[in-house]
């Protein structure tokens, strides 16, 4: 039987007012899906997610297939030292981490390939996706593992230093900083837990930003206002980032006044500016919440749509951790063996004949 998509869900597909949307699928129209690959199951995304639902997929004997996307390796890939995976006492650069996590899966049979999953189908099994806009690849069941990008400012000596005294994690790369001086961008709820936390281990925190009000909540606002070795800057937007090897300084603007100056004793950047999920080619097929990310059942990977499962941060703006984004790839792998068992595979001609017959049939009785 075909599983179909369950448009009536909530959230999206919706228009943004509620109104269900129908995705186009005209892009599909041009190409020919007659000679495409099908695989059990196609895994979009290499980060620690997308690398982990590989492992258990290809264990499982369902001949995963990976799309690595325009970030092979993911998040990690961006950052040095993570010393807060289980299993490395020692601590793992992140890319030579992910590396790690490709060989694992690449072990036990997973295919894996550059390329970007631009668009699918989720009408119908066997989905259909296209990958760069224009090879076709059916699969049985999807995994989605996209992941989500941490927005950062954009200015040149900030994203060279990404790593070396910048961050957008400071879970992760706060105990880095200690005895320090940092400085946090952001005025949101995001900004004032990060420079909370930030204060364990700085010895002066500061928060930049660029208006003369928080957004934060008045509960997150007061617990930093209450905090002493936080200072708030007002009014004020970084414009550069100092150094050759790690950040030795940031230079700020005061956009009021449009004074700038130095701050040579930060020695940490933190950018608590939000993240966007990388669910652009999902919209108006999975349900997600007003911010992008791919709403999931209770305690599961399940989606909206049967077969399709979603793993790592781009379904979750809570944690936003390596070790919870490879558990959830785990699950989304166990979530899809389990389901392929239960609804087995589909032939696409067996589908186009499955639409053809009843007619056929009548004709006979
Ligand atoms: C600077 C920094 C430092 C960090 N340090 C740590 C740390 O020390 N410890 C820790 O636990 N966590 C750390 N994190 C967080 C951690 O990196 C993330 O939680 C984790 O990488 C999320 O994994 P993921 O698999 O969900 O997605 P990601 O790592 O975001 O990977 C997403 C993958 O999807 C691919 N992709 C996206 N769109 C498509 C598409 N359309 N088609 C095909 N592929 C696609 C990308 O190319 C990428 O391979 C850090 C994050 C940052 C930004």
């Amino acid at each position: 039987m075909a599983v179909t998509a369950d448009q009536n869900s909530t959230s999206n597909g919706t228009t943004g007012d509620g109104a269900p949307t129908t995705p186009d699928t005209s892009m599909f129209d041009d190409i020919d899906f007659s000679d495409a690959e099908m695989h059990d199951v196609v895994i979009i995304g290499t980060g620690p997610a997308g690398w982990t639902a590989a492992i258990y997929a290809a264990r499982a004997d369902l001949d995963p297939l990976i799309y690595m996307g325009p970030e092979p390796g993911g998040q990690l890939t961006t950052t040095t030292d993570v010393e807060n995976y289980p299993g490395f006492p020692e601590g793992i650069l992140g890319p030579e981490m992910m590396e790690r996590f490709q060989q694992q899966a690449e072990r036990f049979g997973t295919e894996s390939r550059y390329g970007t999953v631009t668009h699918v189908d989720f009408s119908e099994r066997p989905y259909r996706l296209l990958v760069d806009e224009e090879t076709p690849v059916y699969a049985q069941a999807v995994i989605v593992s996209t992941g989500a990008s941490a927005r950062y400012l954009g200015l040149e000596n900030e994203q060279r230093l990404i790593g070396k005294g910048v961050t957008a994690c400071a879970t992760c790369d706060g105990s880095f900083f200690r005895g320090e001086t940092v400085a946090v961008v952001g005025g949101g709820d995001s900004a004032m837990e990060e420079a909370t936390f930030l204060t364990k281990f700085a010895k002066k925190v500061y928060v930049l930003h660029r208006r003369d009000e928080l957004r934060a909540s008045k509960i997150m606002q007061e617990r930093a206002f209450e905090n002493d070795k936080i200072e708030f800057v007002w009014n004020t937007e970084v414009i550069d980032v100092l150094g050759e090897n790690q950040v030795e300084g940031i230079e700020v603007i005061n956009n009021e006044t449009g004074e700038t100056r130095v701050m040579d004793e930060v020695t940490g950047l933190f950018l608590a500016i939000g993240h966007t999920p990388n669910t652009e080619p999902f919209m108006g097929w999975l349900d997600t919440d007003d911010n992008g990310y791919i709403i999931t059942k209770p305690d599961s990977t399940y989606t909206n749509v049967p077969g399709v499962f979603a793993s790592g941060d781009a379904q979750d703006h809570e944690y936003r951790q390596a070790v919870t984004a490879a558990g959830t790839g785990c699950m989304a792998a166990i979530d899809a063996e389990r389901w392929l068992a239960e609804h087995g595979r589909v032939d696409p001609q067996a589908e186009k004949k499955r639409v053809a017959e009843p007619k056929a049939t009548a004709a006979k009785s």
